[in-house]
């Protein structure tokens, strides 16, 4: 690879793109409007939860999840030892519970097919529950335990890529302002000029060879530049955590209600609203009520105790929750990574895999057909 690449966004989506991207030898310049980082992918949970994330059946969309988590072990181990920082990746394993013994049998359903791809799942219940999870509710009738799940700390990887990217002398633009022209280097964009560029507020202009648009739930503010709407959205998350030693919740444990992940730090993460809001990333009282109730039906030893911070994030959303990846007709030089909604931090080392080999112009191992950045506007104009 060679050449000079755009990155617009510095979310863990621009920073994974970035990182990849200098290490296949190009230089890299990434444009951030405020603080990297700052949004969706600060505020996550971190979960790398294939499994629990797609409970029906395997589908273009689950091949994608386990590619990415298939390539996490090395990507933690590069980016840790290119950045000299730690991301807390801990292989908790996880646990989904059910309260009644009707939500069992979907359960041993789910269990064949996750097993045939790797999952390593068990069902289990009674003494053998209470031992995965002593502080789990007696209320809890089973839980579908799947050892192939972890979870990282959002904002350390996000730091680590970070300093990753320093290191490898990638241009980190932080604070940029708003950014109010791109120009994907078509004839039928802006300047027509062959090589893209944006534009901030404050007249700044970055130019490159290769834009690689990661700008997460503010993509459509591309539409002009790419000819057609990236129809990402943002769905808001809201999550709060609990004081209490990492040991007192061992796996990450959901219900239908909510989940939970103990961090090294000591905090117990529980997540996660998901409301419309706009790009409004309010906490709001109904939001964290309604985790507090789950908490203590689930975690009664939690019953009653503050949280001991509340925060939200804004999930980049698409109307068939699957990401937009891919080189959008019309714009060859553009290369578009966004909507990664509820599995960002799962995807990113995938995506940003995905993004390098675009960039060299190879074919991805994933087929990206599913992932067309213009498939919406493409069935509005009838196109398939
Ligand atoms: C509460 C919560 C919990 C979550 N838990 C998990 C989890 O456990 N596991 C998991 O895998 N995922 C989780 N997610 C989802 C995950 O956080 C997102 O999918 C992921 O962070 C998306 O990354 P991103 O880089 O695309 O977006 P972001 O992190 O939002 O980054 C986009 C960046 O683009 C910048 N930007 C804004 N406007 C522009 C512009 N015009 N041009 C360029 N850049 C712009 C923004 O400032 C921002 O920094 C969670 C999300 C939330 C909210």
């Amino acid at each position: 690879m060679s050449g000079h690449v755009l990155i617009a966004g510095g979310g863990i989506i621009g920073l994974s793109c970035a990182f990849e991207a200098a290490r296949r030898g190009s230089r890299v310049t990434v444009v951030e409007p405020n603080r990297f980082g700052g949004q969706a992918s600060g505020a996550a949970a971190g979960m790398l939860a294939p499994y629990s994330e797609n409970t029906e059946q395997p589908d273009v969309f689950f091949d994608l999840c386990r590619y990415s988590l298939d390539r996490y072990e090395q990507w933690v181990a590069d980016v840790e030892y290119a950045s000299g920082d730690q991301v807390e990746w801990m292989r908790t394993g996880s646990l989904n519970i059910a309260f009644h013994e009707a939500d069992v049998l979907p359960m041993q359903t789910r269990l064949i097919w996750q097993n045939a791809r790797g999952a390593r799942a068990e069902l289990v219940e009674g003494a053998a529950l209470r031992s995965l999870e002593p502080r789990l509710t007696e209320r809890a009738a089973a839980g579908l335990y799947c050892p192939a799940e972890s979870h990282v700390f959002a904002p350390k990887l996000v730091a680590a890529l970070y300093e990753a990217c320093l290191r490898l002398g990638v241009q980190l633009i932080e604070h940029a302002g708003a950014i109010v022209a791109a120009d994907s280097g078509t004839s039928s964009s802006l300047s027509g000029s062959g090589g893209v560029s944006i534009t901030t507020a404050s007249g700044a202009r970055y130019e490159a060879d290769r834009l690689v648009l990661c700008a997460g739930a503010w993509s459509g503010a591309y539409e002009q530049m790419l000819g057609f709407a990236p129809e990402v959205h943002p769905i808001r998350g809201q999550i709060c955590s609990f004081e209490a030693p990492v040991t007192d919740v061992r796996h990450m444990v959901f219900t239908s209600q909510a989940y939970w992940v103990g961090k090294q730090n000591g905090a117990i993460v529980c997540g996660a609203s998901e409301d419309v809001s706009g790009f409004d990333t309010t906490v709001t009282e109904r939001g964290i009520d309604r985790l507090i109730r789950a908490t203590d039906r689930t975690f009664p030893f939690l019953a009653g105790k503050p949280t001991i911070k509340r925060w939200a994030g804004l999930r980049p959303a698409t109307r068939d929750g699957r990401p937009l990846i891919g080189v959008p007709d019309g714009a060859p030089n553009v290369i578009v990574a966004a909507g990664h909604y509820r599995n960002g931090i799962l995807l990113s080392p995938g995506t940003a895999h995905i993004v390098g080999d675009l960039l060299d112009r190879k074919a991805p191992a994933v087929p990206l057909g599913e992932f067309r950045p213009d498939r919406f506007s493409r069935v509005a104009a009838g196109g398939f």
